[in-house]
Order: C-alpha cells, then sequence, then structure tokens
C-alpha cells in the first residue's frame, strides 16, 4: 500500500459514497484475490480509495449474474426498458455536479470537460427514447413470391455485451454505449479503466435508481491483459473504445470467437485551413479542437495544415490564443480553469517524449513544451510545433496530449493528400467562408466523421447518425439506428403459406426452368419481389 497522503476531495465525494462504489465491482467472488488497486486524484497523486480487482474467475461469474438477470429484462416490452431510460435521463441531469467530481478526480480535467462529458449519456438516451421503438419495430419484407410468402425481419439481443472503455471519456463512453445495448434487451459487462471506474459505478448506481434490475449490468474491474481474454470468451458482442493496439487484440480474438465487435480506436486527426478563413470566428474553435480536454480526445486535431498565403498570420494568432490558454490552465473543482491535467504522469511523459524527440530532430516549438509541475504532476503546456518532419513519431503516431504541429500548403490537391498521409481515418475538419469548396473537398477525404467549420463537435454530437473510424481508426459506428441495431442479432422469419416453391416432380426440369424464367421477368417487370 501506499505511503501518499489522503487526497482532500470536493464535498459530495464522501468516504462512505465511495466505499459504496466500490463495493459494486464483481471481485473477490471466485478464484485467486486480487491486490486492490490505489485510485488516486489526478490533480496530486494523493489517495482517493482502493478499487477491488476482478479474477477471471469473477468475469465469469459476473457474465452468468449478467446473463440471468438479462432473460426477464428482454422480455418486458419495450416501453418499459425505455421507461427506466426516461427516468435515468432526469436522474444523470440531477446528479451532474457529482458525476462531474468523479471524472475530474479520476483523470483531471477542467470541469467545464466533466460537466459536457456528462450531457453526452442524456444525449444518446434522448436519441434512442425518440427512435427506439421504430427502429426494433419487427418488420414485414416481401417474401420471393408475393402474397403467398412473406418474410418478416426480426431484432433479438444478442444477450451479454462486453463494454470496455478508456479513462479519456470514461463516463461517457461506458454509460452511453451501454445505453442502446440495454434498450436493445441485453445484459453488460462494464470494464472501466481502474483509473476512472468510480463515475462508471455512480452512473451505474443512478440507472438502478431509475428502476434498471439488480444484475444485469455487472462492472469488472482489472488490468486489461488479465481480465479481458476471459471477458471475451463469455459475452456475445463486444464494443471496445481504446487504443488501435488493444483493438487490435480484442478483433482477433472475437473473431476467434465468431463473435460481433464493434471497434473504436485512434486517430491522428487532421484540420485544413483555407484562404478563406475568418480569423476571428476560426482561432477560438480550432483552439478547443486542439486543446480540448488537454489533448486527449480520440477526435482531437493534431496536425493542422493551413494555406500558404495566410499561414503567417495564423501561427501569429493561433499562438497568441494557445497563451492565453496556458494562462488558464488549473487544478480546481470549479469553473476557472479552461484546461486542466493529463490524466497521469506516465501518460504526461508520453506526451513530453513525443515533443523532446520532435525538438532533438530539429522541429520548432513556437510556444509550450513543458510540464507544469507547479499546477500539479501531469500538467503539459498547450503546445504548438512547425517544422515537424516524418521522421518524428509526433508526425505519424497519435500523441493524445496538448501538442498541435501547423504546416503549410499551396493547394486544396496537396492539402487533402497531406491529410490523408495516415494510416488513421478518425476525423478530419476543414475551416473556410466557402462551404460548396469544402463540400467538395470533404468527398476526397479519408476519414469516418468530417466537420466543415468545426473541429470535431459538430459531428460528435450529432447522436442520430451513425459514426465511426475508417482505416486503423475502427471497425463499425455508434449511434443513430446502426449504433442500436449492432447489439441485436437480425432474424429472418420466412413464411410459405401455400407449397408452390418445392420441387415439382411430376414437371420435367426443363418445363420448370421456362416457367422460372417466365416468372423471374414479370416480377422484375412488376417490380416485385
Ligand atoms: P487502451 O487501449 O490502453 O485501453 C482501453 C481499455 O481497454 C482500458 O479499459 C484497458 O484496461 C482495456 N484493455 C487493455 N488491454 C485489454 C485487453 N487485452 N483485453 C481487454 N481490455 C483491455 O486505451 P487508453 O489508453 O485507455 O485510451 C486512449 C486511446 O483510446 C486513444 O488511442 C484514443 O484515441 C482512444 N479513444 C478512441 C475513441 C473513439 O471513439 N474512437 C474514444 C476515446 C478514446
Amino acid at each position: 500500500m501506499s505511503t501518499t497522503s489522503k487526497a482532500k476531495l470536493p464535498p459530495r465525494v464522501t468516504e462512505s459514497l465511495i466505499n459504496r462504489l466500490t463495493a459494486m465491482v464483481t471481485a473477490g467472488k471466485a478464484g485467486e484475490a486480487r491486490e486492490p488497486f490505489e485510485m488516486t486524484e489526478t490533480y496530486t497523486g494523493d489517495v482517493v480509495g482502493y478499487l477491488p480487482q476482478s479474477s477471471p474467475e469473477d468475469v465469469v461469474a459476473a457474465v452468468e449474474m449478467a446473463r440471468a438477470a438479462q432473460k426477464e429484462w428482454a422480455a418486458r416490452p419495450l416501453k418499459d426498458r425505455l421507461a427506466v431510460f426516461e427516468r435515468a435521463h432526469e436522474l444523470l441531469l440531477t446528479e451532474i455536479e457529482t458525476l462531474a467530481d468523479l471524472i475530474q478526480i479520476g483523470c483531471g480535467k477542467a470541469r467545464r470537460m466533466a460537466i459536457e462529458e456528462v450531457c453526452d449519456t442524456p444525449l444518446v438516451i434522448a436519441q434512442y427514447l425518440k427512435t427506439a421503438a421504430k427502429t426494433l419495430k419487427p418488420k414485414k419484407r416481401s417474401g420471393p413470391m408475393p402474397v403467398i410468402t412473406s418474410s418478416t425481419e426480426e431484432h433479438r439481443p444478442k444477450g451479454v455485451v462486453a463494454v470496455i472503455a478508456p479513462w479519456n471519456f470514461p463516463f461517457a463512453i461506458s454509460m452511453s454505449d451501454s445505453t442502446p445495448a440495454l434498450i436493445a434487451g441485453n445484459g453488460v459487462i462494464m470494464k472501466p479503466d481502474n483509473k476512472t471506474a468510480l463515475c462508471t459505478l455512480y452512473g451505474i448506481e443512478l440507472l438502478h435508481k431509475a428502476g434498471l434490475p439488480r444484475g444485469l449490468v455487472q462492472v469488472v474491474c482489472g488490468v486489461g491483459p488479465d481480465v479481458g481474454p476471459t471477458l471475451i470468451d463469455n459475452v456475445e458482442f463486444v464494443m471496445f473504445t481504446g487504443s488501435t493496439a488493444t483493438g487490435r487484440t480484442i478483433g482477433e480474438q472475437s473473431g476467434r470467437n465468431l463473435i460481433g465487435c464493434s471497434l473504436e480506436l485512434g486517430g491522428k486527426n487532421p484540420m485544413i485551413v483555407l484562404d478563406d478563413v475568418n480569423f476571428d470566428e476560426a482561432i477560438p474553435s480550432i483552439l478547443f479542437a486542439a486543446f480540448g480536454n488537454a489533448g486527449q480526445i480520440c477526435m482531437h486535431i493534431e496536425r493542422i495544415y493551413v494555406q500558404e498565403r495566410i499561414y503567417d498570420e495564423f501561427l501569429r494568432r493561433f499562438t497568441a490564443a494557445a497563451e492565453e490558454l496556458a494562462g488558464k490552465m488549473g487544478a480546481s473543482y470549479d469553473f476557472a480553469p479552461e484546461m486542466g491535467s493529463l490524466v497521469s504522469v506516465d501518460h504526461m511523459k508520453r506526451v513530453a517524449a513525443h515533443v523532446d524527440e520532435a525538438r532533438e530532430k530539429g522541429a520548432t516549438i513556437v510556444t509550450g513544451g513543458n510540464p507544469r509541475p507547479d499546477l500539479g504532476p501531469a500538467f503539459f503546456e498547450p503546445t504548438v510545433l512547425t517544422g515537424v518532419t516524418n521522421d518524428m513519431a509526433l508526425a505519424t503516431m497519435e500523441t493524445f496530449g496538448p501538442v498541435v504541429s501547423i504546416y503549410k500548403y499551396k493547394t486544396d490537391a496537396e492539402a487533402v493528400a497531406l491529410a490523408n498521409d495516415t494510416p488513421y481515418g478518425l476525423n478530419a475538419a476543414i475551416w473556410t467562408g466557402n462551404f460548396d469548396r469544402a463540400t467538395k473537398l470533404a468527398e476526397t477525404i479519408e476519414s469516418g466523421s468530417i466537420n466543415i467549420n468545426d473541429g470535431f463537435i459538430t459531428s460528435y454530437a450529432a447522436k442520430g447518425t451513425p459514426s465511426g473510424g475508417v482505416k486503423q481508426s475502427g471497425v463499425g459506428t455508434r449511434h443513430g439506428a446502426a449504433g442500436l441495431l449492432k447489439y441485436t442479432d437480425t432474424i429472418n422469419v420466412g413464411v410459405q403459406k401455400k407449397q408452390i416453391m418445392a420441387s415439382r416432380s411430376s414437371m420435367p426440369y426443363e418445363k420448370q426452368l421456362k416457367s422460372t424464367l417466365v416468372t423471374l421477368r414479370l416480377m422484375r417487370r412488376l417490380h416485385l419481389g
């Protein structure tokens, strides 16, 4: 156990709340007991509490408990399941301050980001309250022979789904990805990151208050490679959000088990700034696109390509804005700081290593480039670089911190080629005064999300539209009808009211062929089938 001091937490987060939440983890029920994980407050490194760790046997037990509760849940009418989420929507908004406290404790983000993070789940709930009945309703399709045959498309829950979440949006990702899985009638096993499990556990407590049956959602905690393989061996679907490297492992195991998976992975997201841009509108938005959540947003911008005619002015104004932001960093549970900490000292060191290597290989650090130990152990300044070349990790690998490289380009075609020159394809952005020009450029950009005159918020908050990564940034999508249907098996129920399709043994096959061809041509002409 650690010798670090005990954290002074915001008053809403009491010791008894932390004990109640950690007791919800499915751990210590079976198998060899694990050492609990020491949770710390990111701002100080002080101890917050101890999180039980699940053994592989605990994971099996968790799936069994969720499976037992799932049968009854799936049998409930959809409107009853939706009523639970109607109540949960209100409870999440009522408890937004405590949820924000717990998010901040675990990952050190600025309060305004924590509040925005909580809002994600009510947005997703509202979307599915509006659309789930239509999406999940059985759909009558025509059969191969009109009138005499019919086919019905049904959507049944898969059973028990694993939702594996990272630390950067720990509440939004675990809760918003579980919401459609539960609405579709599944049980869920959540696997949050150890550092940020408290906010997820409180979210589940609120779902229970809203009427979700106990047992249906289980939380297993542990180191990924310890609990992950057993989890994937025991569920029917995996919803994973995290790095591309881990996503590949999850995808391989899911493939071997012949179960579906949805993978939301990393990015190296580009932005193109055209020469007709309005700086006054663009700069504050681009600042947030690069440095929001201290650059720990999967969709945030790490590469900015600026047309050469406006490059100097852009660099001057953007750098000035980044320096102003550096003065508004801080560790606080109120709304004063605009930018918070990185999640951990280890992560801060990884970010700093990218910057240091670029500096050593000849890049220019226009502003920032240093940790801020005066604010907390894992703070890092908003950093702007130029002269970054492809032999530097910063140019091609996801940095996932408050670090952005600015490049100059001449033609639109060159800008698109540079933006696409990456194995990733999560998010891309274009800033312009001419929407037609931007829409045309967008057609050639290889990315799952493309934002015009915004960094990422517009597509991110459009919960009715499925979104995900292309190339190495993911497989599958979340949100919209697709984000609900992926948690279901599609069943095709065919009915033949009169036996006309069985082989007619009395008729020679040549004759059958003729009648088949006549029928197919007639059906095409009449637009049947
Ligand atoms: P990570 O891949 O290290 O971990 C993500 C989660 O997977 C954690 O809960 C971890 O414990 C678990 N895990 C690790 N190995 C596992 C295994 N073998 N089996 C099962 N689970 C395992 O990612 P991270 O560092 O926590 O998160 C940052 C990454 O997530 C960045 O690359 C970021 O771009 C990405 N991300 C993507 C999206 C998106 O929607 N595309 C959203 C947020 C974050």
